[in-house]
């Protein structure tokens, strides 16, 4: 583009807010076949809200709150010891979750501690605490071993989720993020956590379908979740990736572009940072992070996914007044 067309389209899109970092970008953009969003915080607030907490029991069936099992049966009718569960209540479950969690940034951490603190449970620090990026968070409270996450990071230290299956995909089907709490090498519960889907996420989709560009999605989060969401905004579920950890989130973005794509990929985290870096055209939304903004070739003033389309919009604008 001629440095005037250049100036005009940054003009512009500044008064749009929408931010080109150059004019080489102003003019990539309008050739974007490909919008490849991330969930979390970008078509969706990132606002979680702790939604649910079952206990369960030895036998890996869901206990009611209060010890009463669901199932019918009794507490260690056979008289044997009880187990760690079913000495646990809602609250309990929900307590350690809340103190294994609060030494992490995660916005489904948060809403674990808030939700714990809305119900006026005394969060306490952890004796020790681990991150375990992209499945959860392993933490000491009292000398045991308290585990919050995904059923990779359960698997992985020795407990089968197996048993919360069912009660893991009816919360995923609802869209929410379901976590395993494990104690002292048991399975004792599950949390889960909610989040909102930003109202133009899907306007956003359906005009960007509309000018003939795919929309895909890409999230950390499982099959079930991921697909609820897409559901909601109409996102093709063959255009859903799931479950991929931060690390290879750039690859995936890679692989999109193999086949000649030329991918513009929206996202807010820091997690965002290295696919907004390999994508065409890498897009920092909001709220997000300086890292995702150092990363990104175009930033969105606001938290809003139509302004995607208006970058597209302003690039082909731009350039097709200088012809
Ligand atoms: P996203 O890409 O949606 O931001 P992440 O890659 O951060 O997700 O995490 C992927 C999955 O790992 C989450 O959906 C959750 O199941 C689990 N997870 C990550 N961090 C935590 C945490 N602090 N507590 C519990 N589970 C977590
Ligand atoms: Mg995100």
């Amino acid at each position: 583009a001629t440095p005037a067309a250049t100036m005009v389209g940054t003009t512009l899109g500044a008064q749009n807010g929408v931010l080109f970092k150059g004019g080489d970008v102003l003019e990539r953009a309008k050739d974007v076949d490909t919008v490849v969003f991330d969930k979390t915080g970008t078509l969706t607030q990132g606002e979680m809200e702790l939604t649910d907490v079952v206990v369960f029991g030895d036998d890996g069936q869901p206990v009611a709150d209060g010890g009463e099992r669901t199932d019918g049966g009794t507490p260690s009718a056979d008289g044997g010891q009880l187990t760690a569960a079913e000495r646990l209540s809602e609250d309990d479950v929900l307590r350690l979750a809340a103190i294994a969690e609060s030494g992490s940034e995660h916005p489904l951490a948060r809403a674990i501690v808030d939700g714990a603190e809305d119900r006026g449970i005394d969060v306490s620090d952890p004796d020790g605490f681990e991150n375990v990026p992209g499945h959860g968070v392993k933490a000491t409270v009292n000398g045991n071993e308290v585990l919050v996450g995904n059923r990779k990071l359960l698997r992985d230290n020795g407990i089968d989720p197996a048993p919360a299956q069912g009660t893991m995909e009816r919360l995923e089907s609802e869209g929410k993020t379901a976590m395993l709490v494990g104690y002292e090498g048991e399975l004792v519960g599950v949390v889960a956590d909610a989040d909102t889907v930003k109202e133009s996420a899907k306007d956003a989709v359906s005009q960007l379908q509309e000018r003939g560009v795919d929309v895909m999605m890409i999230t950390g989060d499982n099959e079930r979740t991921a697909r609820a969401v897409a559901e909601q905004v109409e996102i093709d579920p063959e255009n859903v990736r799931a479950e991929v950890l931060p690390e290879d989130k750039s690859d995936a973005v890679e692989s999109i572009q193999e086949s000649g794509r030329k991918a513009m990929m929206v996202g807010d985290g820091v997690n965002d940072a290295p696919a907004l870096a390999v994508a065409y055209v890498g897009t920092a939304i909001g709220s997000g992070t300086d890292v995702a903004i150092e990363a990104a070739d175009v930033t969105l003033m606001r938290d809003d996914p139509v302004d995607v389309v208006k970058a597209i919009r302003i690039s082909d604008a731009t350039l097709q007044k200088i012809k």
